[in-house]
């Protein structure tokens, strides 16, 4: 059975916070997996580790770790600077999560978040050949460490460069590491594939990790995305990842504006019963 977890900002306005209390509420709502941002982790000592670490060990949790990179570590830059401080930046990371045990680490970890194109560029290619080419570099940290760096395909008005699953399989092929995965998330797939059933078999053995969330960013089981086709695609493939939800529900603060939430999408919702109902639901649907 699949290891269901949810994302810590669903119940936060900043990326930056303190983990421990959401590692003691996921506990509590029946979670197995609490994702948290990489880049703060990769900021903390070793003694702040130690503790996260202990303290989700203490309570069954298992944390997995997501970043977008911001543009200073855009590794697909045409800056050489730039593409060395995000090849550094995915290395101090890795080892960070190394130091932990190990563990999935996901996101646009391939170039920066939210970009786009610059104006009047029309050819990506230069952009993936950079980019490879820097992940080729930086993913021997993950290697060295236990750690799979999974590679999220996000729609079109957030990045350019892995829109679709297909792209994403090429990149890894590209890259040639066997902790070079591709990352699936529901809400973007919504937009950018023409099946989601389709895309995760093509995905197979390359599916490293896999966030869950409604077209309009709610928990699972309150819109339209096709989870029945979903879930029996993952079992397919024989997916045995973790599948973590990833809602959005409040304006405000960075992540409501990073994640351009314009409208309270929680009237009338308890927060955390929505996400226990969500997991009850995946639950349902996974086993
Ligand atoms: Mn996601």
């Amino acid at each position: 059975m699949n290891k269901i977890g949810i994302y810590y900002a669903y119940w936060t306005q900043e990326w930056d916070v303190d983990f421990h209390p959401f590692i003691d509420k996921v506990a509590g709502l029946g979670f197995d997996v609490l994702e948290v941002n990489a880049g703060t982790v990769g900021n903390m000592t070793a003694d702040e580790r130690r503790e996260l670490k202990a303290h989700a060990d203490h309570k069954g949790i298992a944390l997995s770790y997501c970043i977008g990179l911001p543009h200073q570590y855009d590794i697909a830059s045409e800056d050489e600077a730039t593409r060395k401080r995000g090849i550094a930046y995915l290395q101090q990371m890795a080892a960070a999560i190394g130091e932990m045990g190990g563990g999935r680490m996901g996101g646009i970890i391939y170039s920066s978040w939210p970009s786009t194109l610059p104006k009047h560029v029309t050819d990506k290619r230069p952009y993936l050949e950079r980019s490879v080419a820097s992940m080729k570099v930086a993913v021997k940290a993950a290697e060295d460490n236990n750690v799979f760096f999974n590679m999220e395909v996000v729609n079109r008005f957030e990045q350019y460069l892995l829109n679709t699953c297909g792209e994403a399989v090429a990149y890894c092929q590209m890259v040639g590491s066997p902790n070079a995965k591709v990352m699936l998330d529901t809400f973007h797939m919504n937009i950018e594939e023409d099946f989601a059933s389709e895309a995760i078999l093509q995905a197979g053995e390359h599916l490293g990790h896999f966030h869950i969330g409604e077209n309009n960013r709610m928990p699972p089981g309150y819109g339209h995305i096709p989870w029945t086709e979903i879930a029996a695609a993952l079992r397919q493939i024989n997916y045995q990842g973790y599948v973590v939800m990833e809602p959005f529900l409040k304006p405000g603060g960075q992540v409501g504006a990073d994640i351009k939430v314009y409208r309270d999408l929680s009237t009338g919702i308890d927060m955390d019963d929505a996400a226990y109902k969500a997991l009850l639901f995946m639950r349902g649907l996974m086993k």
